[in-house]
């Protein structure tokens, strides 16, 4: 199992049309409806909630239950004024990233469908070259082609609507992923891989798995905060990404030292609980899986902190996914790491006890 690649033609076809669907946070059901499509012949049942979080679910009456989680939604923009003249200043949903944010072109999410845009910039010539104005939350505007606010409210497009990039699946290079929202598409991907494999191997767990896609991560959690009272779980492995650190201007002293390429990223936090993370290092080294550290202070800034929190305390664990240009149009990841979290995650799994509680005092 170490060597044999995992990733199939039917499963990168799947991930491309998951990546090139926009959900964004607070919109996330279509996405959600193709990621169950895809989840389907490999579970037993579905379990949705009312913001939109979908979870599949293998032995649904046992008592025993292991959560494996990626996150469904991807940052976004709202609408939040529109000038006289016909110009949408924004606010975000989520991380979105003010920098990157002038001449791209746009999808504003309308009751009629898409209305295409871009944010423009003032020209190169007519800005003072002494004092360069970086772009900002309050001097982005996106230009729809109307003419007035009256046109805007014709072509569909109020207060409120959201704002996604139309960025589109890539490969570089044969082996690098290249798309918005990797973060955390790839998650809901590796964890619907690791099902697919369970069934593919025939492989019979002791336990419930609920594999979960969760929505509202990139807001605070907020999915995963809502599904946990709902499935009660034992045990919660988390795959989100993580910054590679390798690329310029990044500050590994403050950032640490994480690379795509050199495997899944185990992170040490105080949400993350050590005898759970001690068993999936074992499982990487007895499988010959590379892997990576990480430390988090504090909270890891992942759905893991919403799990582990939850219900009197979960054992929870994070295997992230590193990844180059965070909340960026350009997301990267590198297809070994995608795989290697995939046999990762299915490994450890394969590791663990019917009625496990990982107690330090045993
Ligand atoms: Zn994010």
């Amino acid at each position: 199992m170490a060597t044999k690649k995992i990733l199939t033609k039917k499963s990168l076809d799947f991930f491309e049309k998951y990546l090139n669907n926009a959900a964004p946070t607070g919109y996330e059901w279509e996405g959600q409806k193709l990621w169950m499509d895809y989840l389907k012949p490999y579970v037993d049942t579905f379990i949705t909630d009312t913001y939109g979080t979908a979870v599949g679910v293998i032995n649904p009456d046992a008592k025993f239950k292991v959560v494996i989680e990626g996150h469904s939604d991807e940052i976004s923009w709202y609408v939040n004024y529109i000038t006289d003249n016909g110009l949408l200043y924004v606010i975000r949903n989520g991380g979105s990233d003010h920098q990157i944010a002038p001449s791209k072109w746009v999808n504003i999410h309308t009751k009629n469908g898409m209305v295409k845009g871009v944010f423009g910039w003032p020209a190169i010539h007519t800005r003072d070259k002494g004092k360069e104005t970086p772009p900002k939350l309050d001097n982005i505007f996106i230009d729809i082609g109307a003419k007035d606010k009256e046109e805007v409210e014709k072509m569909g497009v109020h207060v409120g609507c959201v704002i996604t990039y139309p960025d589109e699946f890539q490969i570089l290079n044969g082996d690098k992923f290249v798309c918005r929202a990797i973060d955390n598409r790839a998650g809901g991907f590796m964890v619907a891989e690791v099902a697919r494999l369970l069934h593919e191997n025939k492989k019979k767990l002791p336990f419930g798995l609920y594999i979960t896609n969760a929505v509202q991560e990139e807001i605070g959690l907020r999915g995963a905060e809502m599904i946990t009272q709902t499935i009660k779980p034992n045990v919660a492995i988390i795959t989100d990404v993580c910054h590679d650190t390798t690329t310029p201007m990044i500050d590994k002293k403050t950032q640490g030292h994480t690379e795509i390429g050199a495997g899944p990223v185990i992170s040490y936090a105080p949400a993350v609980q050590n005898k759970l993370r001690e068993r999936i290092l074992e499982t990487a080294e007895a499988n010959k899986i590379p892997f990576q550290r990480m430390a988090a202070s504090r909270a890891t800034g992942t759905d893991t902190d919403a799990f582990a929190y939850s219900n009197g305390g979960v054992a929870s664990a994070l295997i992230s996914l590193p990844l180059r240009y965070m909340h960026t149009t350009v997301e990267m990841v590198h297809k070994d790491d995608v795989e290697n979290v995939i046999r990762l995650i299915y490994e450890t799994l394969l590791n663990i006890k019917d009625g496990e509680t990982f107690s330090y005092f045993d």
